[in-house]
Formats: structure tokens, C-alpha cells, sequence
């Protein structure tokens, strides 16, 4: 995080030690401070090399719903593309046709009615992703209350509490209203009637979360566009719906092909999606999609030059890298529907089957059992006194494992938990090892008098879930 302070100021700190481990030149460097000149790049190298192992170990990460694991194909791909910047599509014209071909492929595995007509484009992630669907929502509000003669100067999006913190940055930078649908009782998201009722003339849309960041569990997307299709009928509003598929759709396409929650439902207007989630990428890119050309005005668009021609382009970044985009065009090729099919599924087998295991310890009781997206909370049972999910998490650390604990939003804020993200990689055999340590840890636990951490002191990698922080001035 780049406003964090020095630990002491620049000057006074510590400089860092080249000497006597490489016994070279220089023998310290500041560690504030551009160094006044250069020095071998094998020292260099091995400074940075070194400082890095205190990172943790990414595969143990199961925090992150970001891909840790590639193949060496992929990985060389990326490093071959490396030096390719993504909007330079004069000189990079293939660059730009992979782009062109995952984003089609998406419009298709996502039930576009007429993928020709689909427009999309790749992007550093889901957040980014997020504020270009959110922006041509409130464009497209914008541009409906101008020709109806209305003010268009109070927008309003309406979401579940659960929603991932982008779509609280896109809210605040914005200036748009959040209006968040409070969780209540075992509904750990958005109700669809709760969504409903909070619609105005002013909601420039709804988003659809499948894949929960706080519990993995899908949105009722065509319940959600149901109602609002009984609230146009009654009152005349056409509220559009953004399925917000960071991780879920690219996992429901495969697993739950029956289940309609893309394009398919006429008021889904766009869709996004992490490609380095479950699109099995390395960080970072993402992919909007828009169901036709309608459905993002033209104004939002920018045209660059192409081999002399222009091209449109919609991005909040100009430069970007190019390798991700030629990867996850490098895993559509390799893997095919089949093959991301049968990685999803060996992700919900794996999560389902710990998911069992860890209820089966006793003192557990899972939120969610990680059917939907292959993620899965739990929380210690209200008679267990003597520990929590943050002494749980803390002592899963202690073997390397990185299992977040955190609260739950409003209403349910009395509720803490555990979460696991199954990603590819982390098969059945580290989930018994997990296991393992998890069962190891009980005895500990159950002899603690009382709890020994609470929510203040939980490391902050809850990956986007966990408790909101407006820094300054807040809402
Ligand atoms: C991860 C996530 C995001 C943010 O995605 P990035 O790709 O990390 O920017 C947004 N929404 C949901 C539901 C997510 O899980």
C-alpha cells in the first residue's frame, strides 16, 4: 500500500546490507532512497531475490481467489510478451485479435443472443471491469433522464451488503449512491424483493454478485431480473442488471449449465469476470462485457489508432500489459469447454469434500458448503466458548496455512468465519494436509479458557470480504 509511512523516516532508516553475503560492491544501500548509482545486476538481483522469501508461500494462500498456479506454456507465453503493451494495437495487431477472440468466446460461453453484435473488452481485473460496467450504466441512466427532460443528478446502484469493496470504490469515486440491501437472518446476500424495493427512477442498475466474496454463493440473478420485470410492468421503471461474475462465471457456465443467470435473462445488460480467478490466469486481467452494442454508449468510447485505422477502446488504464490477455487466450485454446469444465469441478469436489471433513470436526458449522463457486465459510458453533475463528485462523498460520477469519456486513455483523477458496492446484491431497493441521490444532484450542484473538487483531487478507474501512471522511 503506498500510503503507508517508512517504518522511521527515509533518512534515518537502516540501509540495506549488501555485505558480507555477497561480498561485493556497494556495500550498503539506502533502503528510502534512489541509490546514487548502479551496482551488478547479479547483487541486485539477489537483494530483491532474498527479501521476497519472507512473502508468503502463494500456493498455501487460501485467501486469494487469484490464480497461483500456471503451466509452463503459459508462463513462458507471458515472459515471451512481456514488453507488449496492450493498447498498442498498430503494433501489436495479434495482441489485439486474441483480445478480440476471448472476448467473443466469453459473449458466447455467457449466452449472448447475438455474440457478433457483442461488445467487450479485457481489463487489470474485476475492479476495473466493475467501474466500466457500472460507468455505462449510469451513462446509459444519464442519457434516458436527459430525454425525458428529468434531472439526472442523483444516481443511485442498488447491491447486497456482501458486494466486493469495488463496487464501494465505484460508488464513491463516481458519485453515485450505494444502496445495499442488509443481509438478514441465513440470507448471506442479495434478496431480490429486498433489491426491488429499494429501486427508483434514480437506480441506474442492480448488480448481481455469483460467487459471494464472503461465502462463495451465487445471487438469485433470475429472480432478481423477475421482479424487476413485475416492477416495470407496474411502474413503468426499467432497471438494467449487472452480474457482477468475478469468479462465477466462469464457473457456472461449466458446472451449472442450466442455471440462468447470464445474457439469457434479457435485463442482464453486462457482465464481468476476473480472468485471473477462475479463468485460471496469472494476475492481473479481467473481462467486461456488454450484451450488444446498446448497451454501452458510444460516448463512453475512446478510438485509438490501428494500422492506420481507428479502433475503440473503453479502459480507465492506457498502457497495460499484454502477456495475461495472451494467456488466458493460450488456456481457452489449451483447455477448451472440457477442460475448464473438469478443472472446475475437481475445484467443487475438492471444496465440497473438506467442506464436509471441517463439519465433521465437531466444533464447526459451515456458512456455505462450496457447491456454488468452489469457496466455503464456516463458523465456530455459539457453544464453543473458549475459541474463535481468529484463534482458528491464527493457529492455521503457525503451518504456513493463510485461512482468513472475518465478520460479517450488516445485518449480520455478530456473524465471524472462516473462508477457504479452492483454486486449481490445491487438490485433495493439501486439503487433507489442511485437515491435518486443522485437527492437530483442536486439542489447543479446546484447552483455551477463553479466546485469545478477536476481530482487531485478524490479518487483513480477507481478499475484498471482511469489515468496510472508509479511510477518510467515510460515507
Ligand atoms: C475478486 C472480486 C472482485 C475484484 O476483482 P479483481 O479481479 O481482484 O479486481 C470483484 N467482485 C467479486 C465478486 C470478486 O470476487
Amino acid at each position: 500500500m503506498v500510503l503507508k509511512q517508512p517504518r522511521h523516516n527515509g533518512r534515518g532508516s537502516r540501509d540495506l546490507e549488501a555485505n558480507p553475503i555477497f561480498s561485493r560492491e556497494p556495500v550498503r544501500v539506502p533502503r528510502y532512497a534512489l541509490p546514487a548509482r548502479e551496482m551488478d545486476p547479479r547483487t541486485a538481483y539477489q537483494m530483491v531475490h532474498d527479501e521476497l522469501m519472507l512473502d508468503g508461500n502463494a500456493r498455501l494462500n487460501l485467501a486469494t481467489f487469484v490464480t497461483t498456479w500456471a503451466e509452463p506454456e503459459a508462463r513462458r507465453l507471458m515472459a515471451e510478451c512481456a514488453a507488449k503493451n496492450m493498447i498498442d494495437k498498430d503494433e501489436y495487431p495479434q495482441t489485439a485479435e486474441l483480445e478480440l477472440r476471448c472476448v467473443h468466446m466469453l459473449a458466447r460461453l455467457w449466452h449472448a443472443p447475438d455474440p457478433r453484435r457483442t461488445v467487450g473488452c479485457s481489463t487489470t481485473g474485476s475492479s476495473e471491469a466493475a467501474m466500466l460496467g457500472g460507468l455505462a450504466l449510469k451513462r446509459r441512466w444519464r442519457h434516458r433522464r436527459r430525454t425525458q427532460g428529468r434531472p439526472a443528478d442523483r444516481p443511485n446502484l442498488v447491491m447486497g451488503a456482501n458486494v466486493q469493496i469495488c463496487w464501494e470504490k465505484f460508488a464513491d469515486y463516481f458519485e453515485v449512491e450505494p444502496r445495499y440491501v442488509p443481509l438478514e437472518g441465513d440470507r448471506y446476500h442479495l434478496g431480490a424483493d429486498e433489491a426491488v424495493a429499494l429501486c427508483d427512477e434514480n437506480t441506474i442498475g442492480v448488480v448481481a454478485v455469483l460467487g459471494s466474496t464472503f461465502d462463495g454463493s451465487y445471487e438469485p440473478v433470475a429472480e432478481l431480473t423477475a421482479r424487476l420485470d413485475e416492477l416495470q410492468e407496474r411502474t413503468g421503471l426499467d432497471v438494467p442488471v449487472h452480474v457482477d461474475g468475478a469468479s462465477g462465471a466462469m464457473i457456472a457456465p461449466f458446472l451449472d449449465p442450466e442455471l440462468e443467470w447470464d445474457f439469457r435473462l434479457p435485463r442482464v445488460a453486462s457482465i464481468n469476470t476476473s480472468g485471473h480467478k477462475y479463468g485460471l490466469v496469472m494476475p492481473g486481467v479481467g473481462w467486461a462485457v456488454w450484451r450488444d452494442a446498446e448497451a454501452l454508449p458510444d460516448d463512453l468510447v475512446f478510438d485509438v489508432t490501428y494500422l492506420g485505422g481507428q479502433v475503440p477502446t473503453f479502459a480507465l488504464n492506457f498502457s497495460r500489459p499484454g502477456a495475461q490477455v495472451v494467456a488466458q487466450y493460450y488456456n481457452f485454446l489449451r483447455l477448451g469447454f472440457e477442460g475448464y469444465r473438469r478443472v472446475q469441478q475437481t475445484c467443487r469436489d475438492v471444496a465440497t469434500r473438506l467442506a464436509g471433513r471441517i463439519a465433521d470436526l465437531g466444533p464447526f458449522e459451515l456458512v456455505s458448503d462450496g457447491g456454488q463457486a468452489p469457496v466455503f465459510a464456516f463458523r465456530v458453533r455459539e457453544e464453543v466458548g473458549g475459541f474463535t475463528v481468529f484463534d482458528v485462523s491464527a493457529a492455521l498460520r503457525e503451518r504456513g496455512w493463510l485461512v482468513p477469519a472475518y465478520t460479517f456486513p450488516p445485518n449480520r455483523t455478530d456473524l465471524a468465519v472462516l473462508r477457504i477458496v479452492v483454486r486449481n492446484g490445491f487438490g485433495h491431497d493439501l486439503a487433507d494436509l489442511l485437515l491435518d493441521d486443522l485437527r492437530r490444532a483442536m486439542p489447543r484450542l479446546r484447552r483455551q479458557p477463553r479466546p485469545c484473538r478477536s476481530a482487531e487483531d485478524a490479518a487483513a487478507f480477507a481478499h475484498g470480504a471482511g469489515t468496510r474501512r472508509p479511510r477518510r471522511g467515510g460515507r
